[in-house]
């Protein structure tokens, strides 16, 4: 209340309140849609939900609140590196705002601290990975939390498409911080996500706000098409339909070059943006394509985040994509600027395998979660693990494993600490003995000792401290002081490794084949949900109606009349999926012989039927990158067969 900064005598705002501050902080006239209720039901009811499409104006929601409100507003995000702009324009116009995450430098971050508990700070920006670290959770216990934003909350749900582990405890962090009002917002979130949001956050459903999913200038069309014949088609539509800037949407990297390099053959201005591009190259196509009124960019779904160019004119979804969220989130980066824009899908059920394999590709072995869940039984109550190790050790996924840790947490069995480094890497910048020639004798041989133990990469030394100072018979102190010491004579580089994540066993397994059993169930239905979403695109492109309406109406946004734009409004008649090719039966032409040699060459990388069967799918694992055997001719052999057919197989010839 004595907070000077707040120029309101009580803590309940009205939207005209709010729609002075619009005018005056941000120089906008007018609310958009949904925002003006979203703002409301946080004064009256202090908690609401916001689903508008990207775009939409959700930072708004919480900028506003943050300025009226006492307190610090803390907006969680994944993207937290997106966000940068936003704080650029927030402190542009006076207004104190602030991000936390890992990539800062560590006088900055306690800068950043300092001004969160002198509480000066209005809008503080951190990962959901944040509330592991104890400190952070402390220093918030000290302030006044007047809202806690949670962007991107669809990560929150298990019916969602991007569930995040670390989002489910973010409900029980806003619980325990006891935080004044909560708000969450998403691009995407179908009913039964709402569910899961308002019921995670405690958000009454009739504070829940889902706005302008339909978009009358989007032209939605479908085309079934069978997977040779989708080149020429694509070739077709680009020579008749009048030049603009296009997105084409392939799966696979490798598409993406080839797609790419056959437009440009054709004379097309095209080229590739993925994931596997140096950075450099990806920014140069992201400029040259932002520049440009008919560049085509052939892109992984790695493009777009962030993106904002309004005049886009197409879509071309040349794969089809992995779920109705990323559909719709892909579409929506056409026509932003209101002008009629068109998103064609090119629907091919040859690639269904693939996008159902990624599913599966994730569930781990039940072997992997026996051997996790032992490993936990026998730790002390308080432990550190390194994940990439654990990853390594149980053949599991990074993500997939902190979901599996997750998972534990909220059955109550673990709790996480803050993470630490246990490590460093060390790059000498100097010949070694030069630098061991400025010491005493006693030092220099402590100093090559040290380098002797330490162990050697092409470049970089790694050194455990706490390993070092045992087998050296030596003070830990000693050895973190040496390597210190030597950073600062600018003898060598000095970083942080080996991240540790540290537990706390919160009850003793008892029942272990229990505990795993439920673990195997969890991931069994998120995997049968994973499936099911390929299935509901290919229902939206077969859908006997307006197909607009049916994709807005799985975002819960009822629409009665017809579009009269979408495929089905200019044909009248449902699209029909051409019929899938039947292979023969397996093993069909696989190279039976040479496949059971290698699984019995590597029985870590490939004993189990399911790390086979991934394997000859083309899904990449810890233990098939480590042996190199995802560079295998036969990796991915079986890449267009389903995941189950060759699981069966793998289980019978093992
Ligand atoms: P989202 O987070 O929903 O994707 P943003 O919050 O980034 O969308 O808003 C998109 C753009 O719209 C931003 O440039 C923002 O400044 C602008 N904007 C938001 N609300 C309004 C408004 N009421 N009037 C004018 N511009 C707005």
């Amino acid at each position: 209340m004595n907070d000077p900064a707040n120029r309101f005598a009580t803590q309940v705002k009205s939207t005209l309140q709010f729609k002075k501050l619009l005018q005056e902080q941000f120089g906008m006239a007018e609310f958009r849609p949904g925002q003006e209720a979203v703002l409301d039901a946080l004064s009256t009811r202090k908690a609401a939900l916001a689903v508008f499409p990207t775009g939409g104006g959700k930072s708004l929601c919480y900028q506003l609140p943050a300025l009226a409100f006492e307190g610090v507003t803390l907006v969680v995000s994944p993207l937290i590196a997106l966000m940068k702009d936003q704080i650029d324009f927030l402190t542009g116009r006076g207004i104190n705002a602030a991000r936390l995450d890992s990539s800062l430098p560590a006088e900055e971050s306690r800068a950043v601290g300092g001004q969160l508990r002198a509480g000066t700070l209005k809008l503080l920006y951190v990962a959901p990975e944040r509330f592991n670290n104890e400190r952070f959770l402390e220093s918030l216990k000290r302030v006044k939390v007047a809202l806690f934003a949670i962007d991107e909350a669809h990560c929150i749900s298990e019916w969602g498409h991007n569930f995040r582990p670390d989002y489910l405890k973010l409900a029980e962090t806003a619980k325990a911080l006891r935080v004044e009002r909560v708000l969450a917002l998403t691009a995407t979130a179908t009913p039964a996500v709402v569910e899961d949001i308002c019921s995670g956050f405690g958000i009454p459903r009739e504070c829940a706000f889902v706005t302008g999913f339909y978009r009358s200038n989007l032209n939605l069309f479908v085309s079934p098409v069978r997977a040779e014949e989708r080149d020429a088609l694509l070739l077709e539509r680009l020579r008749t339909r009048a030049p603009g800037p296009a997105i084409v949407y392939v799966t696979l990297q490798k598409t993406a070059e080839r797609v790419a390099a056959d437009l440009e053959q054709a004379g097309f201005p095209a080229r590739p943006y993925h994931a596997g591009m140096e950075t450099e190259e990806r920014t140069q196509v992201q400029e040259w394509w932002m520049a440009s009124d008919r560049n085509i960019v052939v892109a992984t779904i790695a493009f777009g985040m962030g993106i904002d160019k309004a005049n886009v004119r197409y879509v071309y979804h040349y794969n089809l994509p992995k779920s109705l969220e990323s559909y719709s989130q892909e579409i929506g980066r056409a026509g932003r600027d209101g002008a009629p824009s068109c998103v064609e899908l090119l629907a091919s059920p040859e690639d269904v395998p693939i996008l159902e394999n990624f599913a599966y590709g994730d569930t781990p072995t039940q072997s992997a979660l026996d051997g996790l869940a032992s490993e936990l039984r026998e730790m002390n109550a308080e432990f550190d693990v390194s994940l990439y190790d654990l990853s390594a050790r149980y053949d599991v996924r990074p993500l997939v494993l902190r979901t599996a840790l997750t998972y534990l947490e909220l059955q109550g069995v673990l709790r996480q600490g803050t993470p630490f480094y246990a490590g460093y890497r060390v790059r000498t910048l100097r010949p070694a003995e030069e630098i061991f020639a400025q010491f005493d004798a006693e030092r220099a041989r402590f100093l090559r000792d040290l380098f002797a133990f330490a162990k050697k990469g092409r470049v970089w030394y790694s050194v455990n401290p706490a390993d070092a100072a045992k087998a050296l018979g030596q003070e830990h102190g000693r050895i973190v002081r040496a390597l210190e010491y030597l950073e600062e004579q600018g003898s060598v580089e000095l970083q942080a490794a080996d991240l540790r994540h540290r537990y706390t066993r919160l009850r003793p397994i008892e029942d272990q084949s229990a505990l795993v059993a439920g673990l195997v169930l969890r991931f069994d239905r998120r995997e049968k949900q994973e499936v099911a979403r390929v299935r509901q695109v290919m229902d939206l492109v077969a859908h006997d109606g307006c197909q607009t309406n049916e994709l807005v109406r799985y975002f819960g946004e009822a629409r009665s009349e017809p579009c009269g734009h979408c495929t089905h409004c200019r044909t009248g008649q449902a699209q029909k999926l051409p019929p899938l090719r039947k292979l023969p039966p397996l093993p069909a032409d696989l190279d039976v012989a040479l496949f059971q040699n290698m699984r019995a060459q590597y029985p870590s990388a490939l004993g189990n039927p399911r790390q086979a069967a991934r394997f000859l799918c083309g899904l990449s694992s810890p233990a098939l990158t480590k042996t190199k055997l995802s560079r295998h001719q036969l990796f991915g052999a079986l890449a267009e067969r389903r995941f189950g057919e060759v699981l069966d197989w793998c289980s019978r010839v093992s």
